[in-house]
């Protein structure tokens, strides 16, 4: 092991002089920004984000024996929630139908959208389950069918990778 170094040094400030946010009355406030990154895994989840980028809706399967529901997950669960067995990928229809929509104001922390815009909840065939996500244009229908589109170029990996269309009909 080598030994420290301890010999003079010339120290320097290397960082950003913080603003003074809110000054008035006995108490500062100061602009303290901070950024952050967060390595995520994904990890038995991940055949469904790279489905994404390839176009494919990538679910989970239930294939247990003795599982008494055997449903089919979007989005996909690596265990069955039913039973606890592993699951199995299966791709799934890319069309759908509007189960139920809501108009989203206020996005969540990390859903980089422009808002207002139309929730949508999409019934696929051969889904047990009712998957969401983001209509991109026109203006939802209760049964309304429509398609998956996906951002295979430049995709975000995340959920925002894929939104429904209406397939004009
Ligand atoms: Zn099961």
């Amino acid at each position: 092991m080598s030994k420290a170094y301890e010999g003079p040094l010339a120290t320097k400030f290397i960082g950003t002089p913080s603003e003074i946010y809110d000054d008035k009355g006995d108490f500062w406030v100061v602009d303290f920004p901070r950024s952050i990154t967060h390595h995520h895994t994904y990890g038995l989840l991940t055949p469904f984000f790279k489905g994404l980028t390839e176009g494919k809706l990538m679910a989970t399967k239930c294939t247990n024996p003795e599982c008494t529901e055997n449903s089919v997950w979007l989005p996909p669960r690596a265990d069955c929630p039913d039973c606890y067995a592993r699951t199995e990928w299966v791709e799934v229809p890319t069309v759908g139908k509007i189960y139920a929509y809501t108009m989203l104001d206020y996005a969540g922390i990390g859903i980089e959208m422009e808002t207002p815009y139309w929730q949508v909840d999409v019934q696929i065939e051969g889904v047990d389950t009712i998957f969401k996500g983001y209509l991109k244009q026109g203006k939802p229908v209760t049964g309304m069918p429509v398609k998956a589109e996906f951002r295979t170029e430049n995709p975000t990996h995340t959920i925002l990778d894929v939104c429904w269309v209406p397939i004009e009909g």
